[in-house]
């Protein structure tokens, strides 16, 4: 590392990075205080190289929300609905799995699914879901359920305990729960932006159940609304915390607070270089963390090209419609190609790679070298 171009007070956590040794919670504040981006990027760069090398990936998925009825009102949510509301809605089965039909033929490896917390779809409505699913495919992935979700069916719908309701549901198809829900752990701030919802113990306590049951899941932070910098470092300490009881998360998936058109309206979207900074202060203190995936439905494709230079590993997946951001205001695509990640990644002069769910990787692009300015020039 060339130290030179370290601000004098980061150069004893460069040491710390270059050594590979971990980074305290003061560390952690003390970069996101910094205001040299070039100097955190390049220190963060130091951890995405040691872990992944020179490739970044892409995974080939569909997202469906099958739902966004919900019982709760969290306050940085626009896309919650109650059964009244003109803009709720409630895809039949059928429909869900005609939609995933469709989408195999192109490749894909894993559906993404997540909800509301719907207060009369039955037990057998679910399981018939992933019933459905894995006969479509038995290798297509299923990733489905956050952390809340998976309580409010075990407690309101399945009426049954969680390790019991999480087996159920193994059982009947599901590969892996998603890491939403978590927001900002502090509960001062919980009880301001989505009371009612689980507490940073619960939350936790969802993806440890599933981890000690092989299963292994994604983590993620909502950040840019109303809390503080130690608020973060303190979300970030407790996903650390769980990961080295664990090791159960697969990968770590930050997004910026989407204000828009929700009740914190007012509150000013995270800028660019905050969002590049929390990707890496996220990627330096989660040193147990191997992935690190940039959100492009929040930061926009070519901010999330850049972050390959902040940290970021992955550009996450194709998506191929996406309605909770975006009914929150973001104005980036619903989908992604294949051409257009890989095009991305290669013009940062990393390796463009097919993941799959547990980021393992499938097969490197045609063309996988990173390639020339000449030859970018000409793509
Ligand atoms: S964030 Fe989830 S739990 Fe909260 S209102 Fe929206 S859909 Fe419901």
């Amino acid at each position: 590392m060339n130290y030179t171009l370290i601000p004098k007070e980061l150069r004893p956590i460069a040491e710390k990075i270059e050594a590979a040794s971990r980074i305290s919670e003061r560390d952690a504040l003390i970069l996101y205080r910094s205001n040299d981006l070039n100097a955190l990027g390049m220190l963060a760069n130091v951890v995405r190289e040691r872990k992944n090398g020179n490739f970044a990936t892409y995974i080939h998925n569909r997202y469906i929300n099958y739902s966004n009825i919900c019982v709760l009102s969290c306050q940085f949510c626009a896309f919650a609905a109650k059964k009244r509301d003109a803009h709720a809605f409630e895809h039949a089965v059928s429909e869900i799995i005609q939609a995933v039909a469709e989408a195999l033929p192109l490749g894909i490896t894993e559906v993404h699914m997540v909800g509301g917390l719907h207060p009369t779809l039955k037990k057998e409505w679910y399981l018939d879901l992933l019933r459905g699913l894995r006969a479509l495919d038995p290798d297509l992935h299923i990733k489905a359920f956050t952390a809340i979700e998976v309580r409010h069916l075990a407690q309101r719908i399945f009426k049954m305990p969680i390790p019991e309701t999480l087996e159920l549901l193994r059982e009947t198809g599901l590969g892996s729960i998603t890491g939403g829900g978590a927001e900002i752990f502090d509960a001062g701030v919980r009880d301001r932006i989505c009371r009612g919802k689980e507490t940073a113990e619960e939350w936790l306590d969802v993806h440890r159940i599933w981890h000690r049951m092989g299963g292994r899941s994604t983590c993620t932070m909502l950040y840019g609304h109303i809390e503080t910098l130690e608020q973060r470092v303190d979300h970030l300490r407790q996903l650390r915390g769980l990961q080295d009881e664990t090791a159960g998360f697969s990968g770590f998936v930050p997004f910026a607070f989407e204000p828009q058109t929700t009740v914190l309206a007012h509150i000013k979207r995270a800028s660019a270089i905050e969002q590049l900074r929390n990707l890496a202060v996220s990627r330096i203190y989660l040193d147990n963390i191997d992935h690190l995936t940039a959100y492009w439905v929040s930061l926009g494709l070519p901010l999330a090209q850049v972050s390959l230079s902040y940290g970021v590993d992955d550009l996450h997946g194709t998506i191929m419609e996406e309605k909770i951001f975006h009914m929150a205001g973001a104005t980036t695509p619903q989908q992604q190609s294949i051409a257009a990640l890989e095009h991305a990644i290669r013009e940062a002069r990393r390796i463009p790679v097919q993941r799959d769910s547990y980021y393992r990787h499938l097969k490197r692009s045609t063309s996988s070298r990173p390639r020339s300015e000449a030859e970018l020039a000409c793509a």
